[in-house]
């Protein structure tokens, strides 16, 4: 390996020799020289190391809608990056391309904890978001960027599978200020077949977040049509969010495109989503949301008191905003759940990519 690297916090030295990396439930043991299973986690010596610290697979500023986050600072731009790898193994995989990548071979860009808050502010962004792969993979690099973002004042958001072991899980959300949990379906069987992980550790994710009050968070499920998408599972799952996290927690379900290794599935109908939607508000959920379809409806938040319209939506457009400048709404004064500012944000649907290469010096300081 001839690129920096950062010591790993959580690991331990198992007695046949190997090191076992703790970050998440896979638990890999690693001899000399082997690399985890998300491939970014590496043996060197006695110790597990991050070889992707400082690197990147590239900067865009997106429309917070597109994390999805709906109720966390709605239409202001985020400066977005991911790394390499991935701890998971989705077959239907969006991102395939930054999850799977090997040896850094896309990555393309760099920047130190400190470059990265620096830009959030110098291009208007109010957040920096932990994306395209998940952060819990990074978590160093993530932590450390968070903490430089706090002293700018720029808010940061994990979107995460939530496969996280539970004492890393403390420091890592300890340092967010918002997370979209990607729940992928509602039983092992999905997450056993599809993923090669399991379901009850991002459940346990997902209760650790209801408790840990410093973290807006809201849920994504991709509906894979003959996978996750029956009524039966879809009401499970919204049964389980209102009965364990709570009616205000906002839910998504997103529409899938054939991708990676799931090719001959069709792309979600609408009609699933909307159905999914119905499931979910029936159970009792306030926010549900559809996602990857032109669903104007679905998009938009209402006020669960009376109903009227909070903040239109038409994918990442805001169509029209109804919350006072403490959040509540215009008509008739009742508070609605997230984190708001007096006014929305103005950034509209672009993706602006944003280049911010550091030298190789640099990084090994850090
Ligand atoms: S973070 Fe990577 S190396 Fe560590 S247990 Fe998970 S997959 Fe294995």
């Amino acid at each position: 390996m001839n690129q920096p690297v950062k010591p790993g916090r959580y690991w331990h030295a198992l007695e046949d020799g190997r090191v076992q990396c703790d970050v998440c439930p896979r638990y890999c043991k690693l001899h000399e020289g082997q690399r985890g299973l998300c491939f970014v986690r590496a043996r060197q010596g006695d110790q597990i190391v991050l070889t992707t610290y400082g690197r990147s697979s590239g900067f865009c500023i997106d429309p917070i809608e597109k994390k999805p986050l709906n109720h966390f600072l709605p239409g202001t731009p985020v400066l977005s990056f991911g790394t390499a790898g991935c701890n998971l193994t989705c077959k239907f995989c969006q991102n395939w391309d930054i999850s799977k990548a090997r040896d850094l071979d896309r990555v393309q860009d760099a920047a130190s904890p400190e470059k990265i808050a620096e830009a959030a502010v110098r291009t208007g962004c109010r957040s920096v978001a932990f994306t395209y792969n998940d952060p819990v993979i990074f978590l160093e690099y993530a932590v450390d960027v968070a903490q430089a973002c706090r002293k700018q004042g720029i808010k940061t958001i994990a979107v995460s599978a939530g496969y996280i072991s539970p004492e890393p899980r403390i420091e890592f959300f300890r340092h967010m200020d918002a997370a979209n949990i990607d729940l992928k379906g509602f039983s092992e069987g999905f997450y056993k077949n599809l993923c090669s992980g399991g379901l009850a550790p991002v459940l346990e994710t997902l209760e650790y977040l209801k408790h840990e009050p410093n973290v807006w968070f809201e849920i994504t499920t991709l509906l894979i049509p003959g996978e996750n998408d029956s009524p039966a599972e879809i009401q499970a799952e919204s049964a389980w969010v209102m009965d364990r996290l709570g009616s205000d927690v906002p839910l998504h379900f997103t529409a899938f495109h054939p991708d990676w290794k799931l090719t001959d599935r069709p792309p979600t109908p609408p009609q699933t989503l909307r159905q999914a939607r119905r499931i979910a508000r029936d159970a009792g959920l306030r926010y549900v949301y559809t996602g990857n379809v032109h669903d104007p409806v679905g998009q938009t938040t209402h006020c669960h008191a009376c109903g009227a319209i909070l903040i239109g939506r038409d994918w990442y457009d805001i169509t029209a905003w109804h919350l006072s400048a403490d959040g509540c709404c215009t008509k008739c004064g009742t508070r609605c759940a997230g984190v708001f500012e007096a006014d929305e944000g103005r950034w509209g649907p672009r993706h602006q990519p944003v280049r911010l290469r550091v030298s190789e010096r640099e990084l090994s300081s850090n």
